[in-house]
């Protein structure tokens, strides 16, 4: 971790996301060349996208690209806009069948004429390298369950902290968001870990109180710097999720990215916090590529 200093002289660690995903990667390779020796193939992963939004294809070719670099070999499955939603299911089903495909992700969001819920719940359990079945965040949710697959940003978050060597056991985290993919799995992870979790979202009326009560706090409700310095517990531990574009004339493109914590504030607060872009951005992909080498190695050892 880096320090960023601030004009009081005090100073939070940086939680470098970039360069612990970039460790994790190299983990990966390493992993998938043992696969490789051991039993001549390699994990794969089909990354399907239905037409061609810009955002959702700068994404598919991150992903694929992360897959090439660490070994994992990627199936690419493009189809167009107009696709419907009994082809894209039959598309599942083909990939749920092939034994080198050892993950499946969708590329969200789809095109309206088809049903995400649907289609999600179609891709089997052992290939759901997401984690957004509903069987796994069922047994996420569970005690003495365990899912087979992690949703990737929430199993980054965590990743964070206990590669900054930061224990959750025991602290008090509050998670601000309870979206499917992310609020509410890292809030259920906090809690299998052993965490005292508070769910803060848009009805919580004294949000700000809460949150300054917590030795953890997960950002992930999508609104630009909304959470101030002075909201931030002296030493918690801050992860920031959102993803957030605000305009800046001085920038070519017109726009930068922020958080949903105003960083240069909390910065002066906080133990530790991630920045973005570079902290939770990168363990995202990160967590895709980990789930699907943990999938192919549950496939390899135990052949059906
Ligand atoms: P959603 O819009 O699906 O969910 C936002 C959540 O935040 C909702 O639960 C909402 O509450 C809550 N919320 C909204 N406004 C407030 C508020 N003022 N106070 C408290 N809670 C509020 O977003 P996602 O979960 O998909 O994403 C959250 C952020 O994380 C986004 O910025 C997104 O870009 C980013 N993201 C980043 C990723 C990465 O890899 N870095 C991956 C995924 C997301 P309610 O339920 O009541 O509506």
């Amino acid at each position: 971790m880096a320090s960023h200093s601030s004009q009081e002289g005090k100073q939070a660690n940086i939680i470098d996301g970039k360069a612990i995903a970039q460790t994790i990667r190299s983990e990966i390779a390493a992993e998938v060349s043992q696969l490789s020796q051991k039993y001549g193939k390699v994990p794969g992963l089909a990354v399907v996208i239905v037409g061609s939004r810009k955002d959702s294809q700068s994404y598919v070719s991150m992903k694929r690209k992360a897959c090439n670099e660490v070994g994992i070999k990627s199936f690419d499955v493009d189809l167009p806009e107009q696709v419907s939603e009994a082809e894209l299911m039959s598309k599942i089903h083909e990939l749920n069948a092939i034994p080198d495909v050892h993950g499946i992700l969708v590329q969200l969001p789809l095109p309206k004429h088809i049903n995400e819920e649907r289609i999600l719940g179609e891709i089997s359990i052992e290939k759901d390298v997401d984690g957004f079945h509903p069987l796994n965040i069922g047994k996420l949710a569970m005690k003495g369950r365990e899912p087979l697959f992690l949703p990737c940003t929430p199993k980054g978050c965590l990743e964070l902290l206990s590669r900054s060597g930061i224990s959750v056991k025991g602290k008090r985290a509050v998670v601000v968001g309870r979206s499917n993919i992310v609020g509410l799995p890292v809030s259920l992870l906090l809690l299998k870990a052993d965490a005292t979790v508070t769910i803060v979202h848009s009805h919580t009326s004294n949000a700000e109180s809460i949150i300054r009560e917590a030795d953890i706090v997960i950002a992930a409700a999508g609104q630009a710097m909304m959470i101030k310095g002075g909201w931030i517990k002296p030493g918690a531990a801050v992860i920031d999720v959102g993803t957030n574009a605000v305009d800046d004339p001085s920038r070519k493109s017109g726009y930068r990215l922020v958080g949903d914590v105003n960083f240069d504030e909390a910065c002066k607060v906080a133990g530790c916090i991630t920045p973005v872009p570079g902290g939770v951005g990168p363990m995202t992909v990160a967590m895709l590529l980990k789930n699907t080498l943990e999938g192919a190695k549950r496939a390899m050892e135990q052949p059906q």
